[in-house]
């Protein structure tokens, strides 16, 4: 019997353009593909006429829907891991599944389908050294975001992370309270979409700057003075 595999697949951040060729392929040939959220890979398989099935598998997901698609692969079945842009398990569902069948069964191939991801896009745009960077994910809501920032600016590599429109002028503030107004910082809004906006200055350039709070958002924080 075959062995199973799961493969970890990348889709565009905005622009469909940037379907990979073997996402397209890898989506239509498998077994089961595992959403974030159904409808909106629906969006995407529908453009690519891709008629694969389709479940939900989302931060949620119990274990005994684990266990299901554990013992599908063990079928030899391939299944596909979509989130709803972007990279699986970077700040998305997923890195439990992949822990879960890596632990239990070494036969099954866990392969990785590479495409976009907002934080590679945004440090690619960024112009601050990303040999070496650190992602921190999206900072806490409310208790914690002090301690977020105070970490986050005592790194001595560049910082990335992830936040929402309703806090993005909020975190610009909180980062000149604590590291002052002279650090650079890259703020890119709607990576690949068509009103993609990238804000880049030190900070005390970037809290006067209109910052649109609409769309989505990935912070760069130089680490050098
Ligand atoms: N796994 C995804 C990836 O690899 O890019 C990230 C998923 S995370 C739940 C969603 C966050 O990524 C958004 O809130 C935003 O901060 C960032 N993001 C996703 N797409 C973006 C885009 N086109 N432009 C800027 N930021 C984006």
């Amino acid at each position: 019997m075959e062995t199973g595999q799961l493969y970890i697949v990348a889709t565009p951040i905005g622009n469909l353009d940037d379907m990979t060729y073997r996402a397209v392929e890898t989506l239509e040939k498998v077994d089961l593909i595992l959403c974030e959220d159904t409808r909106e890979t629906q969006n995407l398989l529908n453009h690519f006429d891709i008629n694969t099935k389709t479940t939900s598998f989302h931060q949620n997901t119990r274990q005994k829907k684990m266990l299901d698609v554990y013992k599908f692969l063990q079928q030899g079945k391939k299944v596909a891991l979509v989130s709803d842009a972007g990279t699986p398990t970077i700040s998305d569902p997923g890195g439990r599944l992949v822990e879960y069948i890596t632990d239990r069964d070494k036969n099954i191939k866990v392969l990785s389908i590479p495409g976009p991801s907002a934080v590679v896009a945004a440090l690619s745009v960024a112009g601050f050294p990303a040999n070496k960077f650190v992602f921190l994910g999206f900072p806490p809501n409310s208790s914690g975001r002090e301690k977020f920032f105070k970490e986050a600016v005592n790194y001595d590599k560049t910082v990335a992370f992830y936040e929402s429109k309703h806090r993005i002028k909020k975190t610009v503030n909180n980062l000149a309270e604590v590291i002052g107004p002279r650090r650079k910082i890259c703020i890119c809004r709607e990576l690949t979409k068509k009103f993609e906006t990238t804000y880049r200055g030190e900070i005390e350039q970037i809290q006067e700057m209109d910052i649109k709070e609409k769309g989505e958002f990935v912070v760069v924080l130089d680490y050098r003075n």
